[in-house]
């Protein structure tokens, strides 16, 4: 039967069962749509990398001798809306079929559902081949349980793959080697050079930016550094296992100025477009980590094998669990504006200023800078977690919804009040300090909780805990914070609610 199959731009998995067979009567369709480009404001890395691997991926797919209609962004044909090209197609075509691959994103699993119910043809969906769980594989678990603790599903997982296990019990005899693996980095060992490609997209680069769609942040189009291909994606697996895995969970927490990318992976692009699956990378960490015989720690390798089969699947599942209500939860009722230097990284605070500038420039921050330097000071900020959602979603190279609105409106905002995190990710100058050298180069001295130069993350920490304390002061997990609040004297406490109070005030000249 004359059938048309849906590939979108996170569907990139060469190794899909719909690829594995050529049939004459199949045909696939890829598009590079303004609906995609302009929900929003994108980084142009981020839509570089999208259109350049979904480019790499229909040439794999000629070279198998697949039929593939192809709509580039600027094509004529191109009605730039999933919907208007799908009806289009299937009518020019006289497709007496449509398939699509199960979406990752709620927005899309709607439009398509919605497409088929108009359809007059047969449909049908199948699974995409690459995560270990299912959508409702995490809803099932914590089915009847009151908290939705990662770390249960987490050891499930361990188990039920048989991964740094010891028959039932946990390799080394520990789940988790957290308390050795929050180390400030201090030049004790190099930082491998940073892998890169150099891919000269700039013929692309130039589509984009006649397309006319909205865009943000930097790009060297000559030496284009993201894996693109399934083969540039293991590459970086491999170079990951080799020079970075050995310091990986003793400098996962860290900072620095000077190495932006410490012993981070940077494959989650490759990841979450699915050139790689998460099973792939977890086997060959183990295949690396068993060949050195030993050499790296295991708190190194389960620090993580944790994030990939913990975190990721966690999240995904609590996605489909939530949604669509999880999109608007805003626990703290905050409305403010995100300040105007998370487009500019023209900020005198050192930390947002590096974190900012770096992804200007890479599409890129690691998982601490997001967490508690951009998403801790939003949040300090009261900022309506709206906004939030729309620059994480836009400015990250490995931005897709279903894990970004879990670890920002979750994790980062606590909108969702506590589904994901058991209390609110902020801190005062304190932690960024402990954790990075950013301090030491500021205008702002992080000593300071009020007066001149007074670090801002110090008043409005104390800040926010004062205006929220009737939704979290029976929190278990920040009770003795509100002990050391009120053990404070008076006129302390008053300085320093003048000086978040200005600070908010002038929040976008800090
Ligand atoms: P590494 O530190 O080397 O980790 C390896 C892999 O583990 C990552 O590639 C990723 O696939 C997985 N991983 C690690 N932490 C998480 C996590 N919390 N949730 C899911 N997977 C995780 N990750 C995204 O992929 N897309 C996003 O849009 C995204 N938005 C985030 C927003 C905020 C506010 C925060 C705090 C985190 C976000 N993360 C997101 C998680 C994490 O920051 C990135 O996965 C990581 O920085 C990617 O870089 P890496 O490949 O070098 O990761």
């Amino acid at each position: 039967m004359k059938t048309l199959r849906l590939i979108l731009g996170d569907q990139l998995n060469q190794q899909h069962s719909w690829f594995q067979e050529r049939n004459d009567e199949v045909t696939y369709v890829m598009m590079e749509m303004r609906q995609e480009t302009d929900y929003v404001v994108h980084h142009i890395q981020k839509i570089t990398a999208f259109f350049a691997a979904m480019r790499l991926f229909k040439t794999y797919l000629e070279e198998k001798n697949q039929n593939i209609i192809y709509l580039s962004i600027n094509d004529s044909k191109n009605e730039q809306s999933l919907e208007k090209n799908l009806l289009s197609l299937i009518e020019k075509h006289q497709f007496k079929k449509f398939e699509y691959l199960l979406p990752d994103e709620y927005r899309l699993d709607e439009q398509l559902k919605s497409l088929c119910k108009k359809l007059e043809i047969r449909t049908g969906f199948k699974d995409t081949e690459h995560f270990y769980t299912e959508r409702e594989d995490v809803a099932d678990f914590f089915k009847g349980k009151k908290q939705l603790i990662m770390e249960n599903f987490y050891r499930m997982m361990r188990k039920k793959h048989n991964i740094l296990m010891e028959g039932n019990e946990p390799l080394g005899g520990k789940w988790n080697f957290d308390e050795e693996n929050r180390k400030k980095y201090k030049g004790e060992v190099p930082i491998p050079e940073a892998y890169s490609y150099k891919t000269d997209v700039s013929d692309l680069v130039k589509e984009i930016k006649q397309s006319g769609c909205k865009y943000f942040g930097e790009v060297d189009p000559e030496n284009f550094h993201w894996p693109l291909e399934r083969s540039q994606a293991l590459q970086f697996v491999r170079y990951f296992c080799k020079k970075l895995l050995p310091n990986f969970g003793k400098y996962q927490d860290a900072m620095h100025s000077k190495y932006k990318f410490l012993f981070h992976a940077r494959i989650s692009f490759a990841l979450n477009s699915k050139m790689i699956t998460p099973a792939e990378v977890v086997e060959k960490v183990l295949y690396y980590w068993k060949e050195d015989e030993g050499k790296i720690n295991i708190a190194q390798v389960e620090g993580f094998i944790r994030q990939i089969i913990g975190w990721r699947e966690f999240m995904r599942g609590i996605y489909w669990a939530k949604m669509p209500e999880y999109a608007s939860k805003n626990y703290f009722d905050h409305t403010r504006k995100l300040p105007s230097y998370y487009w500019s990284g023209d900020t005198k605070m050192n930390c947002v200023k590096q974190a900012v500038k770096q992804t200007l420039t890479d599409a890129y921050a690691h998982h601490i800078q997001r967490l508690m330097v951009t998403g801790n000071f939003a949040l300090l900020n009261m900022t309506d977690p709206n906004e939030v959602d729309a620059w994480y979603l836009g400015v990250y190279i490995d931005a897709i919804e279903w894990v970004e609105i879990t670890n920002t409106r979750g994790m980062s905002q606590f909108a969702d009040g506590g589904i994901i995190g058991t209390k609110p990710y902020i801190s005062s100058a304190n932690y960024v300090h402990k954790m990075s050298n950013y301090c030491s180069k500021c205008f702002y001295n992080h000593k300071a909780k009020y007066g001149e130069k007074a670090c801002p993350f110090n008043s409005l920490y104390w800040n926010f805990y004062d205006a929220h304390r009737e939704k979290l002061e029976k929190n278990q997990r920040v009770v003795m914070m509100y002990r050391t609040w009120d053990k404070k004297p008076k006129e302390e406490k008053t300085k320093i609610l003048t000086q978040a109070a200005q600070y908010l005030k002038e929040i976008d000249q800090l």
